[in-house]
């Protein structure tokens, strides 16, 4: 039986679509009780943004602060003067984010890409335009991955369209909401199926996973005594 049906089966455990419709806005409750709102994403500008969420693929978020202080030092944190700088430079000065080569080359062709777009970037995002189709612009793009593509939308274009990264996998897993397979539109699916469509909601509720990610449901030892989400967890403490 496949989610969608009248029940939905994670592991012999049978989870009714009554129960994920409470469990998914009442996850967020209890994180948002916990940890306050989140006020993401860390970043000045539209540009700011879409450069950090290029950056930080595949690393921690301290390394990406690194890069953008090196970035910003020189007036750099923009699509213009990213696309204007010589190639070894943008290396050196986004070197702490690791992947320093791929992702200069990633940043470069990108901000050539949403700079040569007909009439700029602002046309790129602009809101009259059908979210799917800018999401398939973005993907399309060398290296943006959904995961990239919904964090420049969400939190740099202000579509909602919610991020799922590898924290949301583990938490929804271990909640038992999810079956675990790495299908990034199914849980995305899953997640705003039950959600209000709201931009603060989704930008707010991808932030509040990371922090209990981060902070409680780690990859191994999970802090489950504490976790806001203990009471609600069938796998707490596996
Ligand atoms: S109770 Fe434990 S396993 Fe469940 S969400 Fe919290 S930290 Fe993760």
């Amino acid at each position: 039986m496949k989610y969608g049906e009248s029940v939905f089966v994670i592991e012999k455990e049978i989870i009714s679509k009554d129960e994920i419709a409470f469990l998914i806005p009442q996850i967020y409750k209890l994180l948002h009780v916990r940890f306050g709102h989140r006020h993401w994403w860390p970043g000045d500008t539209r540009d700011e943004i879409m450069i950090g969420a290029i950056l930080t693929q595949n690393t921690a978020w301290t390394n990406v602060e690194k890069a953008i202080k090196n970035l910003k030092k020189v007036d750099c944190l923009s699509l213009d003067r990213l696309a204007s700088t010589s190639r070894s430079e943008l290396e050196k000065m986004i070197r702490p984010s690791g992947y320093f080569r791929q992702k200069a080359e990633r940043l470069m062709n990108f901000a050539r890409i949403v700079l040569d777009y007909p009439d700029g970037p602002d046309a790129f995002f602009h809101h009259s335009q059908n979210l799917d189709e800018i999401r398939d612009r973005l993907l399309n793009i060398n290296g943006v991955g959904p995961e990239t593509a919904d964090s420049i939308l969400l939190y740099a274009a202000s579509f909602p369209s919610f991020v799922i990264d590898a924290y949301t996998f583990r938490i929804f897993t271990r909640m038992a909401l999810y079956d675990g397979k790495k299908d990034y539109m199914k849980l995305q699916k899953l997640i705003t199926d039950n959600l209000e469509l709201d931009l603060d909601l989704y930008r707010d509720y991808h932030a509040q996973l990371v922090e209990l990610g981060k902070r409680y449901c780690r990859n191994r030892r999970p802090v489950c005594d504490t976790c806001p989400l203990n009471e609600l967890c069938p796998k707490k403490g596996a």
